[in-house]
């Protein structure tokens, strides 16, 4: 078992957050605990352990006559703490985000519980949930049958709905500070009887607020057999051959893509976790940023203060990828071939039409005047219309498909599977063949994302809209070139092909 799990908290005064012990204490003690509850914070700082310890408080044998700690030696404890407990049901809503599962979760909520007092649902990833399972959630949630309590857990609070939110007792769990991970990392050392003490320290500083990576990295260095004083681990974790910063970093400044592909294979091949290699890159990078604005942090020279924020918007979702990644090093390595591409195709400002939103100051010129190097020259890649459109035709198709590439892949190929349906001037409606496809799409970022490049090619606001449409449903739409669209003047044969095929040419 790993030591994450191993010595997760069983009790609330073993919970390392110390306002998550504080406000989870004090409704404990009110004897009162409300039927749901919404835990919302970063990964690893304990929301599921903490999830757990209120299904034993509402049903431990111990706690018959008044609320208080769980005993953790009762069946009931016994059974929560080992994860077997019937009545306990674990969901994880990434899997679970439909309305069948959710009608059907309506219907086991009725049932009373087999063994215990209460059933507790714990609903991880509550923001996956599609619109329509969180609004049949609600009307669980309005009408909970006395025997129910449940407790949603998110990383994303702000994607659930309002009027879930409003409906459930809001716990934060802020990210960790160094004090409370070391804290946490303090009880594993006792326990594995651990001696030399000094990295705890470290490893809190390096395992940035998440008591899931400080666990991760104290038990990397004892399999790898570190000593645990200062100097050998920080050694191990950020000096080693195998795991250089700098190198990378200096590879992806000179826009090198065999050799940065290299440094992330001898990382792997070294068995390095890519989980605290991306932390670590992602690190260095905020140094390198918080420097160019002028705040403390080390220099990085080489990059401006624009390459660095692309660097590490891309290293943040490989980052987000990586726990889900069937080959573990893929989305580094998309996220360096990414970077590596990228910079010959950002749009770049055209005479006195502005193209590209953010941090151009209208000449095509870096606003960072503290950076002495130059922006790499980039190809001119033009997106706008001269006039509004009035049809999205298969040119203007084409034309959206290309504009969104460069910026978010995943959001095209979800566009090669849809077709445009029709555009009243301010909708753009799209048919879309699977439900997944068009859940994807409406996510509220994929949607901004989305909606911002269209209104650029169409040359209005546009709002888009998705149907999921019948399969064989044959769609008939003018094909008529336009002569107000520009057509950029980087093709894709690619995508001309696909948007062809739709358009049935
Ligand atoms: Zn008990």
């Amino acid at each position: 078992m790993t030591y994450y799990l191993k010595y997760r908290p069983q009790k609330i005064e073993d919970l390392d957050i110390h306002n998550v012990r504080e406000s989870l204490g004090k409704i404990v003690a009110s004897g009162k605990i409300p039927h749901a509850f919404l835990f919302s914070g970063p990964k690893g700082t304990g929301k599921t352990s903490a999830a757990r310890i209120l299904a034993k408080v509402v049903n431990c044998q111990a706690n018959e006559k008044k609320f208080g700690e769980p005993c953790n030696k009762c069946s009931q404890c016994k059974s929560i703490t080992r994860g077997s407990n019937i009545d306990v049901i674990e969901l994880d809503a990434a899997s679970h985000r439909g309305i069948d599962d959710v009608r059907a979760l309506r219907d086991a909520v009725k049932l009373a519980p087999a063994s215990s007092r209460k059933k507790v649902y714990i609903i991880d990833e509550a923001h996956m949930l599609t619109t329509e399972a969180a609004n049949a959630l609600l009307k669980t949630l309005e009408e909970p049958p006395d025997h129910v309590m449940f407790i949603l857990a998110t990383t994303n609070p702000e994607k659930l709905i309002e009027t879930i939110r409003s409906r459930v007792t809001n716990i934060v769990f802020k990210k960790a500070t160094e004090k409370e991970v070391e804290r946490s990392l303090a009880k594993i050392a006792r326990g594995e009887k651990l001696k030399d003490k000094g990295a705890l320290s470290l490893i809190a500083k390096k395992s940035d607020g998440s008591f899931r990576d400080g666990a991760k990295i104290l038990e990397e260095l004892v399999t790898q057999k570190i000593k645990l004083n200062t100097k050998d681990a920080e050694e191990f974790l950020f000096k080693k051959k195998t795991f250089n910063i700098e190198e990378l970093l200096s590879h992806l400044s000179e826009k090198n893509t065999k050799k940065a592909l290299k440094e992330i294979e001898g990382a792997v091949n070294a068995g390095v976790s890519l989980e605290i290699y991306t932390s670590a890159i992602l690190r260095r990078l905020r140094d390198a940023l918080l420097n160019k604005v002028g705040l403390e942090g080390e220099e990085y020279a080489e990059l401006n203060k624009k390459e660095i924020i692309a660097l590490i918007r891309l290293f943040v979702s490989a980052a987000i990828e990586l726990r889900g990644a069937v080959i573990e090093q893929l989305p580094l390595e998309v996220a360096v071939i990414e970077w590596c591409d990228e910079q010959s195709v950002q749009p770049e400002d055209e005479g006195e039409k502005k193209v590209s939103k953010g941090g151009d100051n209208g000449n095509g010129e870096n606003v960072d005047t503290g950076d002495s190097k130059e922006t790499t020259p980039v190809k001119k890649v033009v997106f706008h219309s001269k006039k509004k459109v009035k049809e999205v035709t298969e040119e203007v198709w084409t034309k959206i498909l290309l504009a969104i590439k460069p910026i978010n892949t995943s959001i095209e190929a979800l566009l090669r599977a849809a077709k445009p349906l029709g555009f009243d001037g301010k909708v753009l409606t799209l048919s879309v063949f699977y439900r997944f496809h068009k859940e994807r799409l409406e996510d509220t970022h994929h949607l901004r994302v989305l909606e911002g490049v269209v209104a650029e090619v169409l040359g209005c606001p546009t709002r888009i809209q998705c149907l999921l449409a019948e399969p064989q449903a044959k769609q008939v739409l003018k094909v008529e070139p336009k002569e107000e669209v520009v057509l950029t003047d980087e093709t894709d044969e690619d995508i001309i092909k696909v948007a062809k095929e739709i358009f049935g040419n």
